[in-house]
C-alpha cells in the first residue's frame, strides 16, 4: 500500500480527496476516514501528505528498478 492513513489522526475532513490531482483518495463510506482507493493512479506528488491538517497521511514511494 503506497498511501497510508493513520486512522487515529484522520478526522475525515476530505481535504486530501479534494486536492489529489489523480483522484486516488476517497472517504470510506463506513468509517468516514480517508483511504487510498485507486493507488495505481498515484503520481507521488506528495500533496496529500503535505496538506493534511493532522499529518495523517504518509506516501510511500515505490522501489525503482533500472
Ligand atoms: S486531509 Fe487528512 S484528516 Fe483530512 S480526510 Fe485526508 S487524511 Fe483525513
Ligand atoms: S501523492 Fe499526490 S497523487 Fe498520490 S494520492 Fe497523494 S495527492 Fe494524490
Amino acid at each position: 500500500m503506497q498511501i497510508r492513513v493513520n486512522s487515529e489522526k484522520c478526522n475525515g475532513c476530505g481535504l486530501c480527496t479534494d486536492i489529489c490531482p489523480c483522484d486516488v483518495l476517497r472517504l470510506n463510506g463506513e468509517t468516514g476516514l480517508a483511504e487510498g482507493k485507486y493507488e495505481r493512479d498515484c503520481w507521488y506528488c506528495g500533496a496529500c501528505e503535505l496538506d493534511c491538517p493532522t499529518q495523517a497521511i504518509t506516501v510511500h514511494l515505490p522501489y525503482m528498478i533500472s
